[in-house]
């Protein structure tokens, strides 16, 4: 029997995301810097996750001559867990500016951490298309696995997860019920408290994003 294969963590490791991240954590942040911040802290991110993306050989013509040049895969999409996940899209359109983008929206019950459906949007061509799931929290893990157990009934097969901090439960439950799904993060913090929140963590990433505090 194949030895079972572990969930791939990439802990993305550059001093511009870290400065960022810590932009991002400190409580004094307001929420048009936290935005930005998380802006660009999403690019690198796109970056990062993106140099696996495969590419076509083409033919160019420079104002010299000839040359062979990449290009991206046509079909590239990127879904934000709502809210908070939606602080994420532009720091990916700006590298990915082709890419579709479908939407899923839940909420965390406070009572007992469960994810909850309220809208759901994807583009159609899911199965052909290098998905790139978006939710800059990874805390229990409930709303990822739930929004990879959607896209997956959905058509999709070529599944990312990209997130900004994540907690060693997280990373559990989805190794648990998605280990094929590589999940590329600039931290993996202590732990969860008693309320669902990562430890150190930055708080509320929705309300920060949105100015809801
Ligand atoms: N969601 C957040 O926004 N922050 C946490 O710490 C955990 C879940």
């Amino acid at each position: 029997m194949a030895p079972a294969v572990g969930q791939r963590v990439i802990v993305v490791d550059h001093p511009v995301l870290a400065d960022r991240l810590a932009v991002l954590r400190a409580a004094d942040t307001p929420h048009g810097a936290f935005r930005q911040a998380l802006f660009e802290a999403s690019a690198i991110l796109a970056v990062e996750a993106a140099r696996e993306l495969p590419v076509t050989e083409v033919e160019i013509q420079t104002p010299l001559e000839p040359a062979v040049g990449h290009r991206l895969p046509p079909e590239i999409t990127v879904v934000p867990v709502l809210r908070a996940g939606l602080g994420m899209v532009d720091g990916f359109l700006r590298l990915l500016p082709d890419a579709r983008v479908g939407h899923l929206g839940m909420q965390r019950d406070e009572q007992d951490l469960t994810p909850r459906d309220y809208y759901e949007r994807f583009p159609q061509e899911l199965a052909e298309s290098y998905v790139y799931l978006l939710d800059p929290m990874l805390a229990t893990g409930g709303s990822a696995v739930h929004a990879l157990d959607r896209l997956r009934e959905a058509g999709a097969r070529r599944l990312e997860l990209i997130c900004l901090v994540a907690a060693p439960e997280g990373l559990k439950a989805l190794e648990e019920r998605h280990a094929d799904v590589p999940v590329w993060t600039a931290a993996v913090d202590r732990q969860l408290d008693e309320r669902g929140y990562i430890r150190p963590g930055l708080g509320d990433a929705g309300d920060r994003v949105f100015g809801t505090e």
